[in-house]
C-alpha cells in the first residue's frame, strides 16, 4: 500500500456523476461522504452507474420522502434526504412496512418523541439502503420499462428495488459502515475522507479483488 495516492485516484467512480450536499447547520450530519460513494463502483455495474447523472444529499425536515429519483434527458438524478441530529432522525410514517424497515436496520423508534435513535453503523447502512433502492429504480426502468420513469413505483417495482438493495448491501464491506459518530460528524471535509479511505483501503481492495 505504498502508493496510496494512486490507489485513491483509481477509486474514482463517479463516472461524470455529480454529487452534491445541501448546506446544513452544524448540529446535523450526513451519513455518506463522497468517498463512501467510491464503493459504488465495486457494487453497482458500470452501465447502471453510467445512467445516474447525480446524487444530491439533502436535509429537508418538511418532506417525508427519504429517497426519490427523477429523470432528466436519458439519465437519472437521485435525491437522498436523510440526515441526523443528535443521532436521531424523524419517524416519517406510521406505516408498518416503513417501521419494519427501520427496525430491520437497527433504528430504535421512540414513539413519544417521534424520533428514531440510530447507532453510527445502523444509520450508515440505512443511508446506503436508501441510495441502493433509488439506484435500483433507474436499473429497473432501464431494464423493464424502456427507460421511461414516468408513473413508476408499482408494488412489483418497489419489491424488486428492495431486493436489489438487499443484494447490494450484502456486498458492502463491514469496515465500510463501521464508524464512530465523531467520524460521521466530519464526513464531508476532504482531509478526513482521505484518512478514512486509507484506513479502509485494504478492506476495500480485498473486496474489489474477491
Ligand atoms: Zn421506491
Amino acid at each position: 500500500m505504498h502508493d496510496g495516492k494512486a490507489q485513491l485516484l483509481s477509486l474514482k467512480l463517479t463516472h461524470g456523476m455529480k454529487v452534491s450536499y445541501d448546506k446544513i447547520s452544524p448540529d446535523y450530519v450526513y451519513l455518506l461522504s463522497r468517498i463512501d460513494l467510491a464503493i459504488l463502483s465495486g457494487i453497482v455495474s458500470p452501465s447502471s452507474l453510467a445512467v445516474i447523472m447525480g446524487i444530491r444529499f439533502g436535509c429537508n425536515t418538511k418532506t417525508t420522502q427519504e429517497g426519490r429519483i427523477v429523470q432528466r434527458g436519458g439519465r437519472y438524478e437521485i435525491r437522498i434526504n436523510f440526515c441526523l441530529k443528535n443521532n436521531r432522525s424523524r419517524l416519517l410514517s406510521a406505516k408498518k412496512t416503513y417501521q419494519r424497515t427501520i427496525d430491520y436496520f437497527g433504528g430504535k423508534i421512540d414513539r413519544e418523541t417521534g424520533l428514531i435513535v440510530w447507532s453510527p453503523e445502523s444509520a450508515k447502512r440505512y443511508a446506503f439502503y436508501l441510495l441502493f433502492h433509488e439506484i435500483a429504480h433507474a436499473v429497473y426502468c432501464e431494464q423493464f420499462t424502456g427507460g421511461k420513469l414516468e408513473g413508476h413505483g408499482s408494488s412489483t417495482e418497489e419489491s424488486w428495488c428492495d431486493e436489489y438493495a438487499a443484494g447490494a448491501l450484502k456486498k458492502l464491506p463491514e469496515a465500510w459502515v463501521g464508524m464512530s459518530w465523531e467520524a460521521i460528524g466530519r464526513v464531508t471535509p476532504v482531509a478526513f475522507e482521505v484518512a478514512w479511505i486509507k484506513l479502509n483501503l485494504v478492506e476495500f481492495l480485498r473486496h474489489m479483488n474477491a
